[in-house]
């Protein structure tokens, strides 16, 4: 069994998530607003392994909610409900920090595929981290550990979101061949809604902040005029040195 917060101000659908989420075999909290869910998450580490989070909510909105819970380094795994066609919506929970999001209105079953989608991800990112199943990739001196969401840059070790691994995962495997902001928004996040891709660009600057030793110079995850982004090739040939003189 797993214990799931609902932080959701609409009385008739959070009643409704516990219904169906105890009827899936979980324990339900619920919380009618964002300072509550704070204070619960941050301030008291009440455990969860799972909290669904409206986007719209009294006060404090989802996304303060789930960029406070990551500020205080609280990586329990986030699914936000967001208004149906709002792509600007959905990312802006993505760059809060949550790691998947379903618009409303929602089906249920879907609703309930995802939950348990997060708390399959959530299982494995608790097993020892040198676990044989692990599943690492390993560019440029550093590993990306895509069951505990962790990067592994020398020493240092940042946790990561979902969504950020799975962009920085979609890099890696496109192995120096450059991706449009579009192509991202589709192939990681499935938004094909037209919408400002800028927005990518602030998972980019993140990211370059843990992997870059200089994130201001970027070599490793480099921009590409007019097209996108792409992560610089693993196993280049050598370099001509007679051309850099
Ligand atoms: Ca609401």
């Amino acid at each position: 069994m797993s214990r799931i917060l609902v932080v959701e101000d609409e009385e008739h659908i959070a009643q409704g998530l516990r219904f169906n989420l105890e009827a899936d075999g979980h324990d339900v909290v619920i919380d009618g607003d964002g300072d509550d869910a704070v204070a619960r998450l941050v301030e008291r580490h009440e455990p969860f392994d799972a909290v669904i989070l409206d986007g719209m909510l009294p006060g404090r909105d989802g996304y303060d909610v789930v960029r406070a819970l990551r500020d205080a380094g609280e990586y329990v795994p986030v699914l936000m409900l967001t208004a149906r066609g709002r792509a600007e919506d959905v990312l802006r929970g993505f760059e809060s920090g949550a790691d998947d999001y379903l618009p409303k209105p929602f089906e249920l079953a879907i609703l309930l595929a995802r939950v348990r989608g997060l708390l399959r991800r959530h299982r494995w990112a608790r097993v020892e981290p040198d676990a044989a199943s692990s599943r690492r990739l390993t560019f440029h001196g550093r590993t990306l550990d895509l069951d505990a969401l962790e990067l592994h840059v020398g020493s240092e070790r940042y946790q990561l979101t979902q969504m950020e691994s799975d962009l920085l995962a979609y890099l890696i495997r496109n192995n120096g061949k450059a991706v449009s902001r579009k192509a991202i928004l589709e192939d990681v996040w499935s938004l094909h809604e037209d919408t400002d891709t800028r927005a990518i660009d602030n998972f980019i600057v993140r990211l370059r902040r843990y992997l870059e030793d200089d994130p201001t110079r970027p070599t490793l995850l480099l921009t590409v005029r007019g097209v996108g982004y792409k992560m610089e090739k693993l196993d280049a040939p050598e370099k001509d040195t007679t051309k850099a003189r």
